[in-house]
């Protein structure tokens, strides 16, 4: 829940800043983009600058979240240093981890003292100015609407789509674990002020590329099987993303196959990135906790999805994760 002191946080923000500049990690997903959106159109609303910068650019299927300004045209410190030096203040959601900005890690750094965080992951200390962190939401868009409805705003059409485009996602709509009645709550109000739950789905998981279908494929056809079962993976090559003509293309849903074979309770996906880096996706189910052994290989996550980039060459990324996984299924039998 939201507490008094989160209030107060955000209070302090809000009677703080003309101009705010909104960050997330790298890699954003919808609720990094729907968060900012929706916390941004807020703001906004009520008169204020507000930009969005981050690392990355807005992977495509985030493209209908409106906002007016530039959404994650991609940090550039040339263009976007003066800007965080002329903040008032600077939001960070759905990220508490410095080194999860990526190229922005020292910018934001060194600027902490302005820096308010909003964010549902834990976390084991933070520099930052002020921390909103909630790690019973199921999404930072319930904590972004939690506030913006004590602040007696109602979102408009567009900050709902992408507050619960945020909640949706990071829910595997409204179905993963962290699934609430608060949640559920939030949803019901977001519906309320306009939100298309049709359309969100649509835009999201309805715009594949063919690219994206057969690198799909050729990954599964691939399937490996380890733990008597319990540890499902695949892997995607720089070759095969060439091979597929799959340049750019998300897998982040990769791993949702995999769960769906009977008897699988990890589900890992090695993803070759430029540079002789590997990312590394763990997912489980229930009880059993992918986000330790993540941390172990210097990631981390929620107990139930969790990630890694791991320099090395592929095969031996894969060798080494794939081998602490089947410890962790077989010990957890
Ligand atoms: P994904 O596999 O979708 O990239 O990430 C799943 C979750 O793991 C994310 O929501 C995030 O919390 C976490 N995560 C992903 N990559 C990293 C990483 O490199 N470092 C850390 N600390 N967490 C990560
Ligand atoms: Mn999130």
């Amino acid at each position: 829940m939201i507490t008094e002191s989160d209030l107060d946080g955000f209070r302090t923000l809000l009677s703080r800043a003309k101009l705010y500049v909104l960050v997330t990690h790298v890699n954003p997903d919808g609720d990094a983009i729907g968060s900012q959106v929706g916390l941004g159109r807020y703001l906004a609303s009520r008169g204020f600058e507000v930009r969005i910068v981050n690392q990355d650019v807005t992977p495509p299927d985030l493209g209908f979240l409106e906002f007016d300004g530039p959404v994650g045209e991609g940090y550039d410190p040339a263009r976007h240093d003066g800007l965080l030096d002329a903040a008032d203040a600077i939001v960070l959601v759905d990220n508490s981890a410095p080194d999860r900005l990526g190229r922005m890690e020292a910018p934001v750094r060194a600027r902490a003292p302005k820096t308010f965080c909003i964010d549902h992951h834990p976390t084991r200390g933070t520099p930052w100015a002020a921390n909103i962190i909630d790690t019973s939401a199921s999404a930072t868009a319930v904590i972004v609407h939690e506030l913006l409805r004590a602040g007696e705003w109602t979102p408009d059409r567009a900050a709902a789509d992408a507050l619960y485009a945020g909640l949706a996602t990071d829910t595997g709509f409204f179905r993963f674990n962290s699934t609430s009645p608060r949640a559920f709550r939030v949803a019901a109000e977001l519906l309320e002020a306009g939100a298309d739950p049709t359309r969100c789905f649509r835009e999201l998981y309805e715009r594949n590329t063919p690219a994206y279908t057969r690198l799909l494929g050729r990954a599964l056809a691939d399937l490996s099987l380890g733990a008597e079962g319990a540890v499902a993976s695949v892997g995607i090559t720089l070759a095969m993303i060439e091979a597929c003509g799959a340049t750019g293309v998300d897998t982040s849903e990769f791993t949702t196959p995999l769960l769906a074979v009977d008897g699988v309770r990890v589900a890992i996906l090695f993803r070759e990135l430029s540079g002789g880096k590997v990312k590394v996706s763990l997912r489980s189910k229930g009880e059993l906790d992918v986000q330790q052994m993540a941390s172990e290989f210097g990631g981390g996550g929620h107990r139930n999805a969790s990630g890694i980039v791991m320099s090395g060459t592929f095969d031996d990324v894969v060798a080494k994760v794939t081998a602490r996984a089947v410890a962790l299924a077989q010990d957890a039998r």
